[in-house]
């Protein structure tokens, strides 16, 4: 398999028009650029990764912005992770029975997170908030979930929900529509679709309360790379007031944007916490954590005949598994014992941001660039949309994609379908090289058109 972006290159894709009521404006606008447009086009085969780096199966080395999509928050390979699970394999990779790696992982994250805090592992995002969901159901005794527009779950028929590129309805309050052929359709219509930030979503929650079980959002929405503290505040409060429970899916978040999650950050404390990524120290694994007494809702397979009725089945062979629950365990405690990682990591997010940002200004394409606590997302636009669904209206979204390999041919890898995260890892000078690759590639790509 060849990288082949060259090719895309080659094509020399217009990609840069006239703004429609202002020809002296551009507009980044791809046009017949479907046929290129797809990742699966162009695969990135990596033989190897270290620190910020990856290096391709064609000897091409790359500064990665992606950090596997949140794990690796301490670079690729770190020798924390390393030594860890090479530890945990010597003594026997132990999975299905208690083991001394995932006691030792879920009190981490029970310490993080504070309180009576409890936790149950599971094996990715998508499983812990499968997890979280059914637990909820359990506990209130009701069917409904409600989640917001544009906020990805993982891949469940649930989590799916109006979550990336399909949307239906009117803004304020959408109608539930897969972003997947093949999900349960009954699981669709059965959860009710919110805005995040607006008034009319607690209203909503209020009028749906005898139903919902439970609202689940990302608290700090990864497209949007910020939160609001006060909405969510609000969320909490109204869903106390009448019955429902707040999971936060801090999947990306957590751990990532402080130690704990962006709850940290707002001091707003969700009923369930969903978690992933980074806490499986670059393997597979999640966890659910919560208060104990909505956790205890859960049973696992050492109780199977408790309660059977009342109490929420959760499982997985190799959930807390030895080998993920060590290198989690040794990653989360290098995090909490030095603070300074996060300090870093949000000075960065402040330098590679105002450099993209001046970039964009010199070669005049209107560019909006939002990043927080190493959280980044890019987007071609005048505007700031607010709403996710208006983010992703249009050719934006296409122009965005085409940067990425004007990006690789710089010897950058900007995800093509992620928000771009940064890790412990990259220095000043590799942002400097992002940011002189970003400069490069708009012009060429203003240049084509
Ligand atoms: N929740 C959020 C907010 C995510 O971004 C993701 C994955 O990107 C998930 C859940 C699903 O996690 P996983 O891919 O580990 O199943």
């Amino acid at each position: 398999v060849k990288n082949r972006f060259d090719d895309l290159i080659e094509a020399q894709i217009p990609l840069s028009m006239a703004h429609k009521n202002d020809p002296n404006r551009k507009v980044i606008a791809p046009t017949h650029f479907d046929r290129y447009a797809l990742p699966s086009a162009y695969p990135l085969i990596v033989e190897s990764a270290k620190g910020c780096r990856l290096t391709d199966i064609d000897g091409n080395e790359y500064i990665d912005l992606a950090s596997g999509y949140g794990p690796h928050i301490l670079g690729y390979g770190t020798p924390v992770a390393i030594e860890a699970i090479s530890k945990s394999v010597n003594q026997g990779a132990v999975n299905a029975l208690g083991n001394v790696h995932e006691i030792e992982l879920a009190e981490v994250i029970a310490d993080a997170f504070g309180g009576d805090t409890r936790v149950v592992l599971s094996n990715s995002g998508t499983e812990s908030v499968i997890m979280a969901l059914r637990i909820a159901r359990a506990h209130t005794g009701k069917q409904r979930v409600a989640k917001f527009e544009g906020h990805y779950h993982g891949f469940s028929d649930q989590g799916m929900v109006s979550s990336w590129f399909r949307y239906s309805g009117a803004a304020s309050s959408p109608n539930p529509i897969s972003n997947s052929a093949g999900a349960q359709e009954a699981l669709v219509k059965d959860t009710l679709v919110l805005q995040y930030g607006s008034e009319r979503s607690l209203q909503r929650i209020a009028q749906h309360a005898g139903e919902l079980a439970a609202v689940i959002l990302e608290p700090m929405p990864a497209v949007q790379a910020g939160y609001n503290a006060q909405f969510l505040t609000s969320l909490v409060e109204t869903c106390r007031r009448h019955g429902v429970l707040v999971i936060f899916d801090e999947v990306v978040s957590g751990f990532r944007v402080a130690y704990g999650g962006a709850q940290t950050l707002a001091g707003v404390t969700p009923d369930l916490t969903c978690l992933g990524k980074i806490i499986g120290g670059g393997l597979p694994g999640g966890a659910v954590a919560g208060r104990r007494e909505v956790i205890e809702t859960a049973r696992t397979s050492n109780d199977p005949f408790v309660d059977l009725e009342t109490r929420a089945f959760v499982g997985g062979t190799m959930s807390g598994n030895s080998i993920t629950a060590a290198a989690g365990a040794a990653v989360l405690k290098h995090l909490r014992d030095n603070p300074q990682i996060y300090e870093n990591l949000e000075s960065k997010t402040e330098y590679l941001k105002t450099r993209l940002e001046k970039a964009a200004v010199e070669v005049g394409v209107p560019t909006q660039v939002k990043g927080a606590r190493s959280v980044f997302s890019l987007s071609f636009d005048y505007a700031r949309p607010t709403l996710v669904r208006d983010q992703m209206a249009g050719t934006n979204v296409k122009a965005t994609l085409a940067l990425s390999y004007y990006m690789r041919s710089h010897g950058v890898y900007l995800p093509e379908l992620h928000t771009m995260l940064l890790n412990d890892a990259h220095s000043i000078g590799d942002l400097d090289i992002v940011a002189d690759a970003f400069a490069e590639s708009l012009s060429e790509m203003d240049s084509e058109g």
